[in-house]
């Protein structure tokens, strides 16, 4: 789940097709070329060398799978309308209208045992990394179709050339909470069946896990490193509940564009400093808490450690 700053290349491809198999997606004819094990070497943080077994073009994304395993085709051709719907969704939300094609390279995770015990992504467990126009997502099929949005979206503002400078340009606390909400606002639109272990159901649903379910567990994991109020700075739940508090309430889609763009500029989109702001969104929390939204079957010390983590946001943005 973790985003790094990665460079995802494909250095030699050979595109040697054994099958061809067509499917009608809607108007869109999806082909999966059989590439049948080919080697293909990516470049991210360093190099490894991964196998690609299946590619398939569509119109917003071209995709690689590894080694089949148990994703059956049928589940690959599934996993490919998804992708189109939500890269473009993705493409749509950002204004992005370059009409390249994204990257996607899915890694078939097979714990048991992998196809291939080298294979990085098959042994990695559920991370995703993008850098520009493309993205990689390893994960479980039950997983699947996790984070797809999230990493898309990464892989679109790289291509607009978009980097928030809150709190730094290393530390992209408003980057990430970006990518879950239109993940969420996805989840929300979709027909396909996304994430609702997540996100419930619901917009009631969602909205609870943003603003408390989601914190809960942040304030849970913290609690295992106390220590480090960077990792609770960084998390992407915190980050997507602000965002999506400030896209709900305080103005429109291009005014947080533009703060993402630069939040040296609040006070002039949104007539306050980052600090008030954040404190007016800790309260809003507080207050959706205090309705009794969101929060049924939790236990009390959950909510003490939530509202710890919130302290400590604040205490820290303002340092
Ligand atoms: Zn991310």
């Amino acid at each position: 789940m973790k985003q790094k700053s990665a460079i995802i290349c494909v250095i030699s491809l050979l595109l040697t097709v054994c099958t061809f198999n067509v499917h009608g997606q809607g108007d869109t004819a999806i082909v999966i070329e059989y590439l049948g094990n080919q080697r293909v070497e990516f470049g991210i943080n360093g190099h490894f060398t991964e196998e690609v077994a299946y590619h398939a073009l569509g119109k917003h994304g071209e995709y690689f799978f590894t080694t089949p395993g148990d994703w059956t085709e049928e589940f690959m051709q599934q996993l490919i309308a998804v992708s189109e719907d939500a890269i473009k969704f993705a493409k749509d939300w950002l204004g992005y209208d370059g009409g390249e094609l994204i990257r996607v390279f899915y890694g078939n995770v097979e714990v048991n045992p992998p196809t291939n015990p080298d294979s990085i992504m098959q042994t990695m467990f559920g991370i995703g990394m993008a850098s520009h126009g493309e993205f990689f997502i390893t994960a479980p099929k039950e997983d699947m179709p996790v984070i797809i949005v999230h990493e898309a979206v990464h892989a679109i503002l790289r291509l607009q050339g978009r980097k928030s400078n809150f709190p730094t340009d290393n530390l992209q606390w408003l980057e990430e909470g970006l990518c879950n909400v239109i993940d969420y606002l996805f989840f929300l639109e979709t027909e396909h069946i996304y994430d609702t272990r997540r996100y419930g159901t619901s917009r009631e649903n969602m909205e609870a896990f943003l603003h408390v379910r989601a914190w809960q567990r942040e304030a849970l994991r913290l609690r295992v490193e106390p220590d480090c109020p960077l990792q609770r700075l960084h998390s992407h739940d915190t980050a997507a509940s602000f965002v999506f508090y400030l896209l709900e309430h305080k103005g429109t889609k291009d005014d947080f564009m533009r703060f993402f763009d630069d939040v040296t500029l609040a006070e002039e989109i949104y007539g306050m400093t980052m600090i008030d702001m954040i404190a007016e969104w800790l309260e809003y929390i507080e207050q959706y808490r205090r309705r009794g939204l969101g929060t049924r079957n939790i236990p009390a010390a959950r909510n003490d450690a939530a509202r710890d983590a919130a302290t400590d946001i604040t205490t820290l943005i303002s340092e």
